[in-house]
């Protein structure tokens, strides 16, 4: 759900090469981008290039708020494309931090589009500034293209200029990129943020998530691997191993950020949100009469705990789905309007009842104080709150928005005492092993640092540290 105290997704990243389709893809990129939208609602931008010539198209708001028909059919035609959806995540939300970026000297360059966060950005800047780059953005994602420039001027072919220049990056890197003829997708040795593959007519497209590719119609080839450069071009696809993996994705694209019917290592996420509902049933057993979901990112783990448990599954809560994120705020004194704005209970499902409410994640534990106080308003006679992740004890340094330690109720309380805040009945949420086991990847291919505080990267990242300087 995207309620105002829930972790921030990243980015989404889309990108095709076709000459079969070259004159459709503008309106094909965006409508990989309007199947990525839930990655980022600040901004969205299209290039699309001939190989020679790059025009591109880049605004705040959503993908249908910043194109339509006139706009599509103004960019010109090309057979690489480029998109991306932004919330930020290293640098401030304005319309010079949209995406995609251009960055180049002299002859050469190339336009790139980001998901992730890289760490120690502020002494790399200092580097490449000292290398003659300037730059007149303040995410991080200027910071790659320079350094794939910085190879590209030196003559390189383009799989070691990226390879090279991922050498100089640290932290989370998912991107698609315009280098001369031709588009290139690399990922972190992590791959902390997703990217996959798939085949078109006459060429393939990247996306961060499967379910941009099978918008389009496009055949899911792979995933791309962690560390690895893919270059496609008139020549086909070729991969460069470029860092050596260590695989860590981010188990909150299965918890909560990616879509449901997305598909990591061939598992779907909604199977993976099911079955975190399940070994949350048997974790944190509940004796009640029903089972509802807090809208729409508890549903399938609301399915999950009701299947396994036996209590049966209701919708108790009803989402106003056309929420924006420009609503008016409501005054202090109209502190549950907030809620009520975009989440209402249903009398008939709760009142008189013994409840287990699902979510997926408390970051701060605001809105599930205001949600229980909601449910105990509608009658029911008990609210035995239940997550279906582990509590998040310390931030993201790797393209997430969560709070500062400070902020996340967990870093500074016991479930005990978050039970009490929030006012719940009980509360228990799922086990990392629970949650691990649910993705069906090995817990050691995972980051699972805000929850574990294993970071696989040394180092923090600052929102805000490119634009101090
Ligand atoms: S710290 Fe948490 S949100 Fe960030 S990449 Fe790791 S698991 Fe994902």
């Amino acid at each position: 759900m995207s309620l105002e105290d829930k972790p921030k997704e990243a980015c989404g990243v889309f990108g095709m090469y076709s000459r079969a389709l070259a004159g459709e893809l503008a309106q094909q990129t965006y409508f990989g981008l309007y199947a990525l939208q839930h990655r980022g609602q600040e901004s969205a931008g299209i290039a699309i290039s001939d190989g020679e010539r790059t025009t591109a198209m880049r605004e705040m708001g959503l993908v249908s708020q910043v194109f339509d028909e006139a706009k599509l059919a103004a960019l010109e035609d090309g057979h690489i494309s480029l998109g991306h959806v932004r919330y930020s995540t290293t640098g401030s939300a304005s319309w010079e931090n949209a995406q995609p970026e251009f960055h180049g000297r002299g002859e050469i360059n190339v336009a790139v589009a980001h998901n992730g966060n890289l760490v120690g950005s502020a002494a790399l800047r200092d580097e490449l500034a000292s290398e003659g780059f300037e730059f007149h953005s303040t995410s991080d994602t200027s910071l790659i293209a320079a350094c794939v420039v910085a190879f590209l001027e030196r003559g390189y072919p383009v799989e070691e200029s990226v390879g090279s220049a991922m050498g100089r990056l640290k932290g989370a890197y998912s991107v698609a990129m315009i280098c001369r003829d031709a588009l290139v997708a690399f990922r972190d040795p992590q791959g902390f943020r997703p990217l996959c593959i798939g085949e078109v007519e006459g060429g393939y497209a990247v996306s961060s998530e499967t379910c941009g590719l099978d918008i389009i119609g496009a055949r899911f080839l792979r995933e791309v691997e962690p560390g690895e450069v893919v270059v496609i071009d008139d020549g086909g696809l070729r991969s460069h191993r470029a860092q050596q993996p260590r695989p860590a994705l981010c188990v909150f694209e299965y918890v909560y950020f990616a879509r449901p019917d997305s598909r990591f290592g061939g598992q779907e996420v909604a199977d993976s949100r099911e079955k975190m509902g399940e070994r949350l049933a048997e974790e944190a057993p509940a004796d009640a009469d029903v089972v509802i979901p807090v809208p729409d990112s508890g549903i399938m783990a609301a399915i999950g705990y009701s299947r396994r448990s036996g209590i049966p599954y209701a919708e108790g809560l009803i989402k106003n789905r056309y929420v924006g994120r420009t609503f008016i705020q409501p005054t202090d004194g109209m502190r549950q309007l907030g809620l009520r704005l975009k989440l209402n209970p249903l009398p008939s499902v709760i009142d008189g009842k013994r409840v287990v409410v699902v979510d997926d994640s408390i970051v701060r534990g605001n809105t599930s104080r205001k949600l229980v106080r909601m449910l105990f308003e509608a009658g029911a006679k008990e609210v035995h709150f239940r997550v279906s992740s582990p509590p998040v004890i310390g931030p993201c340094y790797y393209g997430i928005d969560m709070d500062t330690e400070d902020q996340l109720a967990a870093a500074r309380y016991s479930v005990e005492e978050i039970r009490r805040m929030i006012g719940a009945t009980s509360l228990a949420y799922l086990s990392v092993d629970g949650m691990v086991a649910a993705t069906g990847r090995p817990k050691g291919r995972l980051c699972r640092a805000c929850f574990d505080g294993e970071y696989p990267v040394e180092g923090a990242a600052e929102k805000f540290a490119l634009e101090r300087r």
